[in-house]
């Protein structure tokens, strides 16, 4: 439809998101999808009767804001028993549809007009829209390839009286790095003393292999305190497309994020909350998720050990990076396109997740697929 509507785009030079653009070509390519992160295999049935259980029993209605009093005290039991913090369930969690809404919200409470927020890339993709669209100004630090290791004296440079937050991500997207104990500890010396909110992506929490444990934000003192710490239940139970997780931060931050978030939402699914509410009290699935992954991530690995990719280390999320510059010089978008289009098989290009589109000549292949689909991605990859 025609429109003679003179608008001046509020995000110029913005396109759709990597993740709907290549899960669009691979469907209409009919390519094997490691591209968009998503399991292909089925949430928990205990899940899927419980949502209709609550659904039969008449919780249709609006949640209350920050979420159903039953799920917000078992996110604090299972808080406080995997990271030994304990959350006040009432002024300090709040229940919400997804991490991309928390990450929004939790970067509109707090970011103004010029403020510095610091962007280690490669970073998610919705990081950097939330911080511009609120009149903030990213500046960024890069992972160096091909360890991706936070290089913590530049990011000691970049701090200063205009440095409103640091986001980082662990396990983290796309890279499949894990932040260590000293990582934490180097942050909270960083930021001791400053105002400076630290949001933390913590979405992949329970996916870490090789014996390594999470090390959540809130189990260091001097980040608790100064901490959103974003989850998403999508990862942990299978099921992305239920947009349900929730946000961990101090009783003054909390109260600033409410009040952005019930003007964007006011609640999210009712159902789904009492569903999970139960199903937070089966420890047994997420304590087996690392193994469950680590499966995963060897078996997809052992299939593609003898192509003319470069595997990259993976220690955590369900992302495997594949260096290809043994096969290609192409530009990383143009080769996910042509690999969707031509050899059946899409990935995502690591450029996407860097403000300057660096090409270290990388694509991101998601694991999280049976294994019917990953030896089918695999026979294509090998033939590359
Ligand atoms: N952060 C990271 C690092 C992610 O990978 C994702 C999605 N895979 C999200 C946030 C968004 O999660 P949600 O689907 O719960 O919005
Ligand atoms: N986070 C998922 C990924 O990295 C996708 C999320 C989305 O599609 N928005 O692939």
């Amino acid at each position: 439809m025609e429109t003679s509507l003179n608008l001046t785009s509020k995000m110029p030079g913005t396109g759709t998101t990597i993740f709907a653009v290549m899960s669009a070509l691979a469907n209409e390519h009919g390519a094997v999808n490691l591209a968009q992160g998503f399991p292909d295999f089925n949430c928990p049935e205990k899940l899927v009767e419980r949502v209709n259980h609550y659904m039969r029993l008449g919780k249709n209605q609006y949640a209350p804001m920050p979420g159903v009093p039953e799920l917000r005290k078992k996110i604090a039991e299972k808080t406080l028993k995997c990271y030994g913090t304990e959350y006040d369930w009432q002024s300090e969690i709040t229940v919400v549809g997804g991490a991309t809404l928390s990450l929004f919200c939790a970067i509109s409470a707090v970011v103004k007009e010029n403020d510095e927020v610091i962007v280690i890339e490669p970073a998610y993709d919705s990081y950097i829209p939330a911080i511009t669209l609120n009149g903030g100004k990213p500046v960024f630090s890069k992972l160096k390839y091909p360890t991706y290791q936070i290089n913590w004296q530049e990011i000691k440079k970049l701090i200063n009286f205009r440095t409103r937050a640091i986001l980082i991500n662990s396990p983290h997207n796309p890279c499949g790095t894990v932040l260590t104990a000293s990582d934490m500890q180097e942050l909270e010396r960083l930021t001791e003393n400053t105002d400076i909110v630290v949001i933390s992506d913590e979405v992949y929490e329970h996916i870490l292999f090789d014996g390594l444990k999470h090390q959540s934000a809130c189990m260091f003192p001097g980040l608790a305190s100064r901490s959103f710490i974003i989850s998403s239940f999508g990862k942990t139970y299978h099921n992305t497309g239920w947009k349900m997780g929730y946000v961990l931060a101090p009783e003054k931050l909390t109260a600033e994020f409410r009040k952005i978030y019930q003007y964007v939402a006011f609640s999210t699914s009712t159902p789904v909350q009492y569903a999970f509410a139960d199903f937070l009290e089966v420890e047994s699935h997420y304590l087996a998720l690392p193994k469950f992954y680590e499966q995963k991530r060897d078996f997809f690995r052992d299939l593609i050990k003898d192509s003319r990719f470069k595997v990259l280390p993976c220690s955590g999320s369900y992302f495997q990076l594949l260096g290809y510059d043994a096969i290609s010089q192409q530009q990383d978008y143009e080769l996910a396109v042509k690999l969707t289009k031509k050899s059946k098989i899409a990935g995502v290009p690591v450029s996407v997740f860097y403000h300057d589109k660096t090409d270290n000549k990388v694509l991101r292949f998601c694991f999280a697929k049976n294994e019917e689909t990953l030896t089918k991605a695999a026979e294509i990859l090998c033939r590359l």
